[in-house]
């Protein structure tokens, strides 16, 4: 009894990893989209294999869609920051994605929306319990539409986004069934799975999506003067589609069928516009494994920013340097496309970008690793992928020659926490109070802690804490105990401290210098004592600067004296001289000598 019940407390301990196991899942979709009526009519089968140890009542799906279309949770709480954009989407206008059959193992059920009006979160029960090993195979017909007003998705004219745009199984951990309404602060959270995919549209049509391209002709035209793309159809070499009785018969004239798959992902994203033209290239995959991954850029002839290899060798370049930082990128493909809405949104092996630019193009493809591989939660532990993201993509930058990637970021956060604006980073996104202090917490500030960080282990020992994350949990669900064990396994040290206080709390460090004396020796030198007071509630290890000597202060004491001897006279002492902590006031931290 004892054991048993010193066995619970131990794993109900906070910085315990609450991700033990993962939900077998495997889709079958066949879709049609109809641009006349601005709709996609699919059929998709879910098979689920329960590998949690309780079993199962109901299954959990999200309908992001729905999301972008009045009343939704999205809407209104857009409406609670004074933005009417959904809200007064008309009836062609807004998204939307409905069920017309739902069958399990070939029962027809009623889905349920326990969150009405709002139906981006839907419940389908299961007639008797899912047992622990057990499978269940859902068949689902559905319509689905992407809004006007593009978000993350959309449609203008020909061109179509579609992410988040099938029936998408929640994930089910040892906390439960991770089920949110789609909300503007905070993205996704997916299982991984196998894609079997078939879509049927205009002849005339190009897309460019997850997975490889199978059979059928994706419509890929190399733009004038490029390569011819390499098409990976022999990779998930020996699937063939299951056909679902959807898209049966042959194909109608002017239309045509082309059949995707994708392992090990978590979603199933893909674009389509008539005038994508396409740049391709390859790049060896990092490792053991061997083989090229093929990467293909598709953008509009009007895109001439995009053109000529710019967005193509800036896509190569950052996953080559991704892979050295992480480990071999796993998939055979990489689709880097011009997406309607300005910005990008990363899904598993493509991103839908709004420009070539290489910042973004880094972000994006530093969330191939960041989300698609160490899949996060992303709208509960926003911080570890944008904040971590951010703090990859600024290192890239560094690594281009920029020394002030940091300064912009520092200043802001600097700035909200004189004003007591900061919040504990490691909460849920939709519970910061509005979007710009979500945005300053979860990708400014942990960026710059993933810096500190960096700083405080040494550059060699990050990268190695970077490469045992991904290699302990590469296609797995991650959080924050994931990283905690990285971290303390490579440096041989307890950093729980480091991730207490600085994503749990909003304590800020202050260092001061309190006073500081200056004299010659007998023997020509300088002696200089410096006092160093710790103000803030926060602690860091601290670097203090004289003359060229620069040592490092590793007390808690809130007031420590520091004698530095120098050959010749120093000008002024400094605390952090680089400026890699989050020091609430730098106007104290030197003094003239
Ligand atoms: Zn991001």
């Amino acid at each position: 009894m004892i054991l048993t019940l010193l066995a619970t407390l131990t794993v109900a301990g906070p910085a315990q990893d609450t991700i033990v196991f993962q939900q077998g899942v495997s889709y079958t979709i066949e879709a049609r989209l109809d641009e006349q009526a601005q709709m996609l009519r699919g059929r998709a089968r879910l098979h689920y294999t329960n590998n949690a140890a309780v079993p199962l009542d109901t299954l959990w799906f999200h309908q992001h869609l729905n999301a972008f279309r009045p009343n939704s949770a999205w809407a209104m709480r857009e409406l609670e920051y004074g933005q009417r954009r959904f809200q007064d989407l008309g009836p062609a206008e807004h998204a939307f994605e409905r069920f017309s059959s739902v069958e399990i193992d070939g029962r027809a059920v009623t889905p349920v929306y326990p969150g009405a009006p709002d139906s981006t979160v839907v419940a389908i029960p299961l007639a008797g319990s899912l047992t622990p090993g057990a499978s269940v195979t859902v068949t689902m017909d559905w319509s689905a539409r992407p809004s006007t007003l593009p978000r993350r998705q959309g449609r203008a004219g020909r061109h179509y986004d579609f992410a988040q745009w099938y029936p998408r199984i929640a994930v089910y951990e040892t906390g439960g069934w991770q089920t949110q309404p789609l909300l503007p602060q905070g993205e996704f959270y997916g299982e991984f799975g196998t894609y079997d995919v078939t879509l049927e549209i205009a002849d005339d049509q190009v897309i460019g999506a997850t997975g490889v391209a199978i059979s059928g002709n994706p419509g890929w035209q190399p733009a004038p003067g490029t390569a011819e793309p390499l098409v990976m159809s022999d990779f998930y070499a020996g699937t063939a589609p299951q056909p679902l009785g959807f898209l049966t018969g042959p194909v109608a004239p002017g239309r045509r069928r082309v059949h995707w798959r994708a392992e090990d992902v978590h979603h199933f994203a893909w674009s389509a516009d008539p005038s994508f033209i396409l740049e391709s290239g390859q790049t060896p995959r990092l490792g053991n494994g061997g083989g090229s991954i093929a990467v293909h850029v598709l953008y509009r002839p009007a895109d001439q920013d995009w053109a000529g290899g710019v967005a193509l060798n800036r896509s190569i370049a950052a996953l080559d340097w991704l892979q050295r930082l992480f480990g071999p990128y796993p998939w055979p493909q990489l689709t880097n496309l011009r997406r309607i809405e300005s910005g990008g949104t990363e899904f598993p092996m493509m991103m839908m970008n709004g420009s070539p630019s290489e910042g973004l193009i880094v972000h994006e493809m530093a969330h191939q690793y960041l989300h698609g591989i160490l899949a996060n939660n992303e709208w509960r532990d926003g911080w570890l992928d944008e904040g971590f993201t951010d703090f990859v993509t600024n290192w890239y930058h560094e690594d281009q020659g920029r020394a002030d990637v940091w300064a912009a970021g520092m200043e802001s956060v600097r700035g909200l926490e004189r004003r007591a604006l900061t919040y504990p980073i490691a909460r849920p996104g939709a519970d910061f109070p509005d979007p710009a202090i979500y945005s300053a917490m979860t990708y400014r500030k942990t960026g710059l802690i993933f810096r500190m960080l960096r700083d405080l282990v040494g550059e060699p020992a990050m990268r190695e804490i970077l490469r045992a994350y991904y290699a302990q949990n590469r296609m797995q669900h991650v959080d924050e105990a994931d990283l905690r064990r990285a971290v303390n396994q490579v440096t041989g040290e307890n950093y729980d401290w480091f991730f207490q206080q600085w994503f749990h709390t909003t304590d800020t460090l202050d260092y001061a210098v309190g006073g500081a004396h200056l004299q010659q020796m007998a023997d020509g030198r300088w002696l200089t004592r410096v006092d160093v007071l710790r103000l803030g509630q926060a602690w860091m290890p601290v670097r203090v600067q004289v003359g060229d000597q620069v040592r490092t202060l590793s007390s808690r004491d809130r007031r420590q004296t520091l004698e530095v001897i120098t050959r010749s006279r120093p000008a002024e002492a400094v605390i952090d001289p680089d400026e890699v902590l989050i020091d609430l006031d730098i106007s104290n931290n030197r003094v003239r000598l």
